[in-house]
């Protein structure tokens, strides 16, 4: 049983049915009704992280391409990204993580001014000079679910939405025997949490206390034009404060003021989305109107055209944050049977595909396209109720 039907749960399905499991999704709503419709979907790699996120990020991209070979269809697209440094004092930084990328065979680039506005003439003149990552793309995460989940039924899978995991059955305490959903109980042998944001209260029907917290985010919709940009333009501060909290309690991060970035990306559709924002509000969805016009600043600076452009939605969504800015994927020995593929926080479109791959490789004993070890489930106790600070077994 894979429950949760975003990107991530629609990954698990598809590998899992692909490997000749027989797999029920069950999700709560419809397809990528969660994280995974109110989000940007830049598919590619950061310039600051650590060495296994960037590992995994890899890994993901190549598992991007190994679905579009095999014709699966959701609107990928790779033209590369730019990130604009915010001010010459971002530019040596910058730079020097470029070398670092390059260094693990990454292809991006400085450009200069001319140079960036050759691949986006709308940049603005102030830009003096920026990064190019020809291998980053982007993608319609509605479509890769909705993609994803056809081709799980195809191979055989069942798919079974407005369908709510109510209920886990354990066996002497701690084995996974069944799933008691709202169409009635499934016995199985694995159950994926593939719950995004919603992982700590569905953990908490197997007893297990799942450190994984909503981490707000806000995007505008911009009004359609003919050509605005073919590429994502990133403010370089976004990936520059990665998502790691040494310390946090038992009820997870302190609320807090929103973090404000410019992350501009074409839709096929002619529209922009706008981003973004960090905060952690609790599941508080409104839209914060303080937020908005310190967003919409700083794109404008990156691209002045969109000062004339009319905004024609605004949403905000979750990023399901852990605690150590890691997935938690692969079986856990604090429940046998009980199988992670949540908590991808920022990356989760660009994870998703791979955490899919993974999941089928660790339940299935065959090699997963890289090292799993430091995404296991394992590194955080989920069993024990704990005061004080939430014991994270390995810190980063
Ligand atoms: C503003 C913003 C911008 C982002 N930009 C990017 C980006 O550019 N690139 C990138 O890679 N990532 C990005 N992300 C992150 C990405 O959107 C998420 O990591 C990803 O969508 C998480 O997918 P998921 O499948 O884990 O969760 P979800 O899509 O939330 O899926 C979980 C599903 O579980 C279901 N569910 C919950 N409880 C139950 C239950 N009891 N029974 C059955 N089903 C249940 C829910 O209905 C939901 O559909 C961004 C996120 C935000 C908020």
């Amino acid at each position: 049983v894979v429950a949760g039907g975003g990107v991530v749960g629609a990954a698990c399905a598809y590998y899992l049915s692909r490997r000749g499991l027989d797999v029920i999704l069950i999700e709560r709503a419809g397809i990528a009704a969660g994280s995974s419709s109110a989000t940007q979907s830049v598919v590619g790699y950061g310039l600051t992280g650590d060495a296994q996120h960037l590992d995994l990020q890899i890994a993901a991209m190549a598992a991007y391409d190994d679905l579009v070979e095999r014709g699966l269809e959701f609107g990928f697209v790779r033209e590369g990204a730019i990130v604009v440094p915010d001010g010459p004092e971002e530019e040596t930084p910058l730079r020097a993580c470029l070398d670092d990328r390059n260094a693990r065979g990454l292809r991006c680039a400085w450009v200069g001014g001319d140079d960036v506005r050759a691949l986006e003439p709308a940049v603005a003149p102030s830009v003096v000079g920026a990064a190019y990552l020809p291998e980053v793309g982007h993608v319609s995460p509605m479509r890769l679910a909705v993609e994803l989940v056809r081709a799980a039924h195809r191979h055989g899978a069942r798919i079974w939405c407005e369908t709510t995991l109510e209920a886990v059955e354990l066996a002497s305490g701690n084995t996974f025997e069944a799933a008691r959903t709202s169409r009635g109980r499934v016995a199985a042998h694995w159950l994926v949490l593939a719950t995004g944001c919603w992982s700590r209260s569905v953990g908490m029907l197997a007893g297990l206390r799942v450190p994984v917290w909503p981490r707000k985010g806000h995007v505008l919709v911009i009004e359609p034009v003919r050509r605005l940009l073919s590429r994502p333009v990133v403010d370089f501060g976004y990936g520059r404060h990665p998502s790691i909290a040494p310390s946090i309690s038992e009820d997870g991060p302190a609320a807090g003021p929103a973090e404000v970035f410019g992350v501009v990306q074409p839709l096929p559709t002619g529209q922009t989305l706008v981003g973004g924002s960090r905060q952690f509000a609790g599941s508080d969805r409104s839209v914060d109107p303080t937020v908005v016009p310190r967003i919409a600043e700083r794109a404008i600076r990156m691209i002045p055209a969109l000062a004339s452009l009319g905004v024609i939605r605004m949403y905000t969504g979750f990023r399901p944050w852990t605690p150590d800015g890691l997935p938690m994927v692969g079986p856990t020995s604090q429940a046998d049977g009980i199988v992670f593929a949540t908590g991808h926080g920022g990356d989760g479109i660009t994870e998703s595909v791979v955490t899919g791959r993974i999941v089928a490789d660790l339940l299935l004993g065959t090699d997963p396209p890289l090292d799993a070890a430091p995404l296991t489930p394992d590194r955080f106790r989920m069993t024990e109720r704990t005061r004080g600070p939430l014991d994270v077994r390995r810190s980063r």
